[in-house]
């Protein structure tokens, strides 16, 4: 099974007064189902942006958003309904997501009936089963959200999506304001369901090793635009895209025996106002040359390695 998420036509603007920015410039992703795509990038890049704009969480002034060719936004409400039960979001703060009034058990309720995934009288099992999945006590059903921890929180948080049974999980630094001991524990509940279940997860986190960790693949974004995608053990072992190699390089090595060779990332990022002419990292990038101020790479494929957006990707792939 492929998924695919093809806004192959996704310019999102956003309108400030008078003014609008392109946030995302053309993202193609096509998901295998199963596997979790990270999604890296300075802070800015537009890697949240991404992932609100896939749950329709980006007020949308042009573009598209496609899955499996069609169109998110001008459907039906039962249509877009169905969208959102496939495709569910996770945030950093489930403060921000679940109601601080409600009980765990009302919250499952509500999104089990809402779309109609159990009769009434199966929801009180299904409930059980979720907290169960999730690793939650079945108590937790009568508590608010502000009696758990931070941990437990994003445990509801997951069990919420998981309890319309959806295709495709956006998690958006998921575990980042957690603990490590408690990141961890959290992590591994996800990648076990995702075993389980057979999920496909976005997974867009700052923390470069976690999402080496989870990823089977990797998105590196840089002002809304993918500038490398391809596996994540090769991408991390050996990136092509300047930018990928300056950001990947600035986090601390997982091999301690491994030197860093690469200049740090200078500059600054530039304003999504003000997006440069040609390759946007020109402004930035050691190895600039004329082209790259004229004409925007395409992400295209590299024998042996992924895709890279790049003119001169297959001199720095021997470099
Ligand atoms: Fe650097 Fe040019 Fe490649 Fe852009 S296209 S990353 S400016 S070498
Ligand atoms: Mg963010």
């Amino acid at each position: 099974h492929q998924f695919k998420i093809d806004p192959s036509i996704f310019d999102v603007i956003l309108r400030r007064p008078s003014r609008y920015v392109k946030v995302l410039n053309g993202i193609d992703l096509n998901l295998a189902r199963g596997e979790t795509l990270g999604v890296v990038g300075e802070s800015g890049c537009g890697k949240s942006t991404l992932a609100r704009c896939l749950v329709g969480l980006y007020p949308l002034q042009n573009g598209e958003i496609l899955f499996n060719n069609q169109n998110v936004s001008h459907k039906t409400r039962a249509e877009q309904r169905d969208y959102n039960r496939r495709v569910q979001m996770m945030f950093q703060d489930p403060y921000s997501s679940l109601n601080p009034r409600m009980t765990v058990g009302q919250v499952l309720h509500e999104a089990l009936s809402v779309h109609k995934m159990r009769s009434e009288t199966e929801i009180p099992e299904r409930i059980n089963e979720l907290l169960d999945l999730v690793s939650l006590p079945r108590d937790a059903a009568d508590k608010l959200p502000h009696q758990f921890s931070g941990g437990q929180r994003q445990r509801i948080a997951i069990a919420r999506a998981l309890s319309v049974e959806p295709e495709i999980l956006i998690a958006d630094e998921l575990v980042s304001a957690l603990d490590v001991s408690v990141q961890a524990q959290v992590v591994n509940l996800l990648l076990d369901l995702q075993e389980r279940l057979g999920l496909t997860i976005l997974f867009v986190a700052h923390d470069l090793r976690l999402v080496r960790h989870v990823s089977h693949r990797v998105a590196v974004i840089y002002l809304g635009s993918i500038v490398e995608i391809g596996s994540s053990d090769s991408l991390f072992a050996n990136p092509i895209h300047p930018y990928s190699r300056a950001l990947l390089n600035a986090a601390p090595s997982i091999d301690p025996d491994k030197k860093n060779t690469t200049a740090p990332l200078t500059g600054e990022l530039p304003s999504p106002l003000n997006i440069p002419s040609g390759c946007a990292f020109h402004g930035r990038c050691p190895h600039a040359t004329e082209i790259c101020k004229k004409s925007k790479p395409e992400l295209k494929a590299l024998d042996g390695h992924g895709e890279i957006a790049c003119h001169h990707a297959k001199e720095l792939a021997l470099s």
